[in-house]
């Protein structure tokens, strides 16, 4: 019997939205593997994060490492549930081209048996184990807890490349080759820059951390400025800062990143016309400076109709990928999870 009228509310709401006591609910799991840290979260099917850790592993690629690595993430799991809480699924997100049969087509900056981990952890969990691209996989975290407002978004990821995530219908779309969203490698300079892809000209080589300081160098060597000193080829930070302070090489810099990112952005509405854009990654934090070049480039190339979308800054930070990995698990499970449930 419920002592107050909150008590009452609060019971009302447990029963419309479906929660059940602790101790009685089926949870999720959701996994965030990194370079050199796998972040393990333990989230409520209505995507409340009940608790959230991290374990260091440099390499999951021995048996050994595979099998050490299952234990912690599995601690992890035990040590937030109540006793008689279930596992109903569990989600993996990978830095890297995951198939549509679940395999790792392509990793480059990690060491991983994904297949071997995949397996290890259906055997300490007991339940199914989803893989997914780690950027696809903070797309959904941002669909479903975040920046998003309807079933469709597109989340660009801006770090020391550029990634994506697509989202339609409240699902990842992976393609035939698990290849969709690769955003940072639409062709935005024809025989532009060269690209570790190979071809010229890919956005991720005007907008991601290491385009930012290609263009920054480039308007240096226009104007004869002594550049600020930067500490690697990736290094964009005091970029931002002396655009901040008014550097006319740093602010070409900076609105050059916007602009590929608007003709990009535009490009994409053509296709997929999401309910909203999201930017995510180390970089988005500087959006009061590279935005207003964004949105000016986006309206200028962009069809109509999509002139209006929302571009808007992820909300999740770190939370993103294990909450998108543990959506991602209750989507392929089955489970009775709703698409926008923010409250
Ligand atoms: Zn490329």
């Amino acid at each position: 019997m419920a002592d107050t009228l909150a008590d009452a509310m609060r019971a009302t709401r447990a029963e419309v939205m479906g929660e059940a006591p602790a101790g009685q609910r089926d949870l999720l799991v959701g996994i965030d593997v990194g370079g050199t840290t796998v972040k393990v979260a333990l989230v409520s099917q209505e995507g409340e994060v009940i608790a959230n850790d991290a374990v260091r592993t440099e390499s999951m690629k021995t048996p050994e490492e595979v099998a050490a690595a299952a234990q912690a993430i599995k601690a992890i799991a035990d040590a937030a549930k109540a006793e008689g809480d279930r596992v109903a699924a569990v989600g993996l997100a990978v830095p890297g081209v995951v198939s549509p049969d679940d395999e790792l087509l392509l990793s480059p900056n990690i060491t991983l048996d994904l297949g071997a981990l995949v397996e290890k952890l259906k055997d300490v969990f007991g339940v199914g184990v989803y893989p997914v691209n780690d950027a696809n996989a903070a797309a959904l975290g941002e669909l479903w807890q975040g920046a998003g407002s309807g079933d469709s978004l597109v989340f660009v990821t801006l770090g020391t490349g550029v990634g994506g995530g697509v989202v339609v219908g409240g699902k990842v779309i992976v393609g035939g080759k698990g290849s969709a969203g690769e955003i940072g490698h639409l062709t935005i300079e024809p025989d532009g820059r060269l690209c570790g892809c190979g071809r010229g000209g890919c956005l991720e080589m005007y907008a991601s951390s290491r385009g930012v300081v290609l263009n920054y160098r480039d308007e240096c060597e226009k104007s004869g400025a002594e550049p600020v000193e930067l500490e690697h080829d990736a290094h964009a930070l005091p970029i931002f800062d002396a655009a901040r302070n008014g550097s006319p090489e740093a602010v070409a810099a900076v609105d050059r990143m916007g602009r590929a990112l608007g003709q990009a952005m535009a490009t994409i509405a053509c296709v997929v016309d999401p309910a909203a854009f999201v930017i995510g990654g180390g970089m988005s934090p500087a959006f009061d400076l590279f935005g207003p070049a964004l949105m000016d480039e986006y309206r200028k190339d962009v069809i109509s109709a999509c002139a209006d979308t929302p571009i808007v800054v992820a909300e999740l930070g770190n939370l993103a990928g294990m909450l998108g990995s543990a959506y991602h698990a209750a989507n392929r499970a089955g489970l009775a999870v709703k698409v926008w449930q923010k409250s």
